[in-house]
């Protein structure tokens, strides 16, 4: 079977029902999200780890920190918890400091060793094992009693035997976004203890710094709390540029994406005149996709139900960053998307 096989001759469009037939649910959703060029384009291959589709020497080094080829899932689970991570309560430092942590960037005996640095990997400060991430920030009898007087010992327990980042996706999902921040500050008060035992050998209480962490931290929720006031997750709509008509003779398209992440994407598309009178409007819903291609394919829509229409004089009206960037700097990539913005520039230019 081809590719080709799978689409629908007269439409171009993919033949869901006979890919649904033959296709586990999960690979359905991919292939039904995968953007079809609506002119007849040459096949290409895409490397997917960069957005314009083009090999990069940087997205390589990427993936090949990733450690795997199969993008998909582990890009999504990751990015959620990225995000999350960026989102987490808390000074923007705690953030960085689980950032690097996660992303495998302290500075510890073990990072070094691999990278041929230095020629052993065993802590600095006990001695009894190879000085992983883990080990420094959660494991080492040096830090331990940061972790013994607080009441999230128990639970960070029942966390993963797995590398940082892994523990920390565990913590996210299922610690409450206060214990997943508390978490976050011992580990990072733990690193600095390490630090000041390394470096700089003083008697210290490691309790007492982790206390003082945790109070800075909550210094600075309360501290942010009145300085920034973001309103409680209130989503605000606004349209700060009202709709003008278009000059007498054209058209206005105007286009819009509503995506319901991970379940359905609706397009929408109205064309009005210069009196403002709806000539026509249309909506239709999409397997889910991404925000962007979401974007792109409104706007394909928008002027292809212009062309069928027999509208040649048109303005297109585009709030989407990534549409408007492409229509105004043309630019060529092999990934996905690119098949819809060459579309656009086949029906709008
Ligand atoms: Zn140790």
């Amino acid at each position: 079977m081809r590719v080709i096989d799978l689409m629908d001759a007269y439409s171009g469009k993919w033949n869901s029902e006979l890919i649904k037939s033959i296709f586990s649910a999960e690979d359905c959703k991919r292939i039904l999200a995968t953007p079809l060029s609506s002119s007849n384009i040459a096949d290409s291959r895409y490397w997917w780890p960069n957005k314009s589709g083009e090999y990069t020497v940087r997205s390589g080094y990427w993936l090949a920190k990733l450690g795997r080829s199969n993008g998909g899932d582990l890009v999504e689970q990751d990015t959620k918890m990225w995000r999350q991570l960026w989102k987490l309560d808390g000074p923007p430092k705690l953030r960085h400091f689980l950032w690097r942590a996660c992303s495998g960037s302290l500075a510890v005996k073990e990072r070094l060793h691999r990278r041929h640095v230095i020629n052993d990997a065993t802590c600095p400060l006990c001695g009894s094992e190879d000085e992983t991430i883990n080990h420094a920030l959660l494991v080492c009898p040096n830090i331990a009693n940061i972790w013994n007087v607080s009441d999230l010992k128990d639970k960070i327990s029942n966390a993963p035997l797995a590398a940082f980042k892994e523990k920390w996706r565990w913590f996210s999902e299922n610690l409450s976004k206060k214990e997943a921040c508390s978490v976050g500050v011992l580990a990072w008060a733990a690193w600095l203890c390490r630090n000041k035992a390394v470096y700089e050998q003083p008697v210290h209480c490691n309790i007492t710094i982790a206390a003082g962490f945790l109070r800075m931290v909550e210094e600075y929720l309360e501290y942010a709390a009145k300085v920034f006031q973001r309103p409680n997750n209130s989503v605000q709509w606004s349209n700060p540029n009202a709709w003008l008509p278009p000059p007498m003779g054209i058209v206005k398209i105007n286009t819009d994406a509503h995506v319901l992440q991970g379940v359905k994407v609706g397009l929408g598309v109205v064309i009005r005149d210069n009196r403002g009178a709806i000539r026509a409007a249309a909506v239709k819903s999409l397997e889910p996709r991404s925000v962007e291609i979401a974007e792109a394919e409104a706007t394909r829509y928008g002027l292809e139900l212009a062309r069928r229409l027999n509208y040649d004089k048109v303005v297109v009206e585009v709030d989407a960053s990534n549409v408007f960037h492409v229509v105004n700097c043309p630019s060529k990539g092999y990934s996905p998307i690119y098949t819809i913005y060459d579309d656009i520039h086949l029906d709008g230019m």
